[in-house]
């Protein structure tokens, strides 16, 4: 029993004072109950909603070794859909370990060592997969898709580069698709962006024909259900909308994929939406998935880039040393001078780019402000204080012992405020997605982001205006999981699974990211703490309280039918 909260139940509904009964892991009501339950949480005071259901994450490694899934848990997840972007572990065939651990190493920035020593690969079969997670225990429910570079690599071995394929190759992805649905997998994923890259070059089915792509959309067609998710440059422009709109209209299931405000393009978003909404209209489903706050990478010294990383100064000398003696070293007026004197050498203009954006670099600070005004850029207090924008950017990174961060936001921050992204969450197409929980260790931590979307846009926004508290838990719960066809759960009302997070919405605060090294074989990654959640329940059992683990473990893998 939830006591006196004041309860956003996720509907968009007004938020009202409640409890709410929970039976054998379901609400049972939600009003004034007067039964005691065997259990009572007093949440005067405290708001009561559902738990977050997170449509985008890369937990597929971790999740088969870590019970606990942090950082996403802390924030208040208690849905997770994995397998997205076209990458992860199922199906495999015996010797391709390595290969699906370049490629996720290589598009999400997991460490290899880390997947290597933590995945046992008891399974081969999508539908073994499954079964291997299912018998895990763990803290919160998970969803599986499909993801196509794992599905290439195991039909088309060698050749999972090729973009040319036989129509028997397509109709064996298509059978192996619609076993993955039949057992329970809730879409399937693919990417075709060329910013998602390994060692192998783009990763297969980046370039994949209209045919492979909507003879795998039938079975989802054939299964009933499941959601296929991309991550495309084009972003739902021509070409690819011609077999987008194909897609939604042979098998009626709903298509995803990564919307932002490009700075090559900065209205094409627009657009994208309009034609979205031409399509609705017409009853195709095509939602596009939006994030809460640009998807920001973090420099900093133990950050896998910052602007200093491709010097040949920091490169040789610099870059193996632990970093209190890296610090020492650059705060050296020699190793200073030198460093500062140096360019880059790395070919690649989209690394040269992203080492001098200066413009769109802001010192992050240790409350973190994901929505800095430009006067905070690092060009900016250059030209303020008459310096260059690299020692403006050395001496921040030097701050904290070396462990502050700069924030670089990739995408939807073209005029330096939220306005874009405030309109995309706002459209009524859109899902929230693209936290990216579990990857980009080195780079992005964006598991948060369910958090931010309740103190920033729903309680400290400044530069502009906020949203309605019941309308941000929408977007978070009964949105998600609608979209992702989970009926569920993502609301409190009686019969829906009881999952759900009990915050002291006043104290809600989100710390800095912090690099901690607690992967298997020592694996760095990112995380961010949070204090304010007093309790999140999943199934009707209580798995953190003020932030702590209770050791419950009633996460069940979610197979969608
Ligand atoms: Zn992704």
């Amino acid at each position: 029993m939830v006591r006196n909260g004041t309860v956003i139940d996720g509907t968009g509904s007004a938020r009202r004072s409640a409890d709410v009964a929970i039976d054998d892991g379901r609400i049972s009501a939600v009003g004034a109950v007067s039964a005691r339950g065997r259990t009572e949480i007093d949440a005067r005071d405290h708001i009561v909603a559902p738990g977050w259901v997170d449509v985008h994450t890369h937990y597929d490694g971790q999740v088969t070794w870590d019970p606990i899934l942090a950082p996403s848990s802390w924030h208040g997840v208690t849905t997770l859909v994995m397998g997205n972007c076209g990458v992860g572990f199922a199906p495999r065939r015996p010797g391709e370990e390595q290969f699906l651990i370049e490629l996720m190493e290589g598009v999400e920035d997991i460490p290899g060592t880390a997947l290597h020593e933590g995945i046992d690969w008891r399974w081969e079969t999508f539908p073994e997969y499954l079964d291997a997670l299912d018998r895990m225990p763990r803290v919160l429910d998970v969803a599986a898709q499909v993801p196509h570079c794992a599905l290439r690599a195991y039909v088309l071995g060698e050749r999972a580069h090729d973009v040319d394929v036989t129509a028997d190759e397509i109709a064996e992805m298509a059978r192996l698709t619609r076993e993955a649905l039949q057992a329970g997998a809730i879409g399937f994923s693919t990417s075709r962006t060329i910013l998602h890259r390994s060692k192998h070059g783009l990763v297969p089915g980046t370039s994949s024909t209209p045919e492979e792509l909507l003879g795998i959309g039938r079975a989802l067609g054939d299964a009933g259900h499941g959601v296929f998710e991309m991550v495309a440059d084009l972003q739902g422009q021509e070409p690819d909308l011609s077999w987008m709109r194909d897609f939604c209209t042979t098998t009626n299931r709903a298509l995803t994929f990564a919307l932002a405000q490009m700075p090559y393009a900065p209205q094409q978003w627009r657009d994208t939406l309009a034609r979205v909404d031409e399509l609705g209209a017409r009853g195709m489903k095509i939602v596009p998935q939006v994030p809460c706050r640009p998807t920001g990478m973090l420099f900093g010294l133990q950050s896998s880039f910052h602007p200093f990383f491709f010097h040949p100064t920091y490169a040789r000398e610099l870059f193996s040393l632990p970093l209190a003696e890296r610090v020492a070293r650059m705060r050296t007026a020699e190793v200073r001078a030198r460093l500062l004197a140096e360019e880059l050498t790395h070919e690649s203009p989209i690394v040269r780019m992203l080492a001098s954006n200066w413009a769109q670099m802001f010192p992050l600070g240790e409350s973190p402000d994901y929505e800095p005004a430009p006067e905070t850029s690092v060009a900016a207090v250059a030209a303020r204080t008459g310096r260059r924008p690299e020692e403006v950017a050395y001496d921040l990174m030097l701050e904290g012992d070396g462990k502050r961060f700069l924030f670089a936001p990739l995408a939807n921050y073209v005029d330096c405020d939220f306005e874009a992204l405030r309109e995309m969450m706002l459209h009524p197409r859109t899902v929230l997605g693209l936290s990216d929980g579990g990857a980009h260790c080195g780079l992005i931590c964006d598991a948060s982001m369910p958090t931010f979307l309740l103190t920033h846009w729903a309680r400290d926004r400044k530069r502009g205006p906020r949203i309605p508290l019941e309308q941000v838990v929408r977007l978070q719960t009964g949105n998600t999981a609608s979209v992702f066809g989970l009926p569920d759960r993502g609301t409190l009302e009686v019969g829906k699974k009881a999952d759900l997070n009990v915050i002291d919405f006043d104290r809600l605060h989100l710390h800095g990211p912090e690099m901690v090294f607690d992967l298997p074989a020592q694996g760095r990654r990112l995380i961010q703490h949070v204090d304010g959640y007093r309790a999140t329940v999943v199934s009707g059992v209580v798995t953190f309280e003020n932030g702590e683990s209770t050791g419950a473990m009633p996460g069940k893998l979610v197979r969608a039918a």
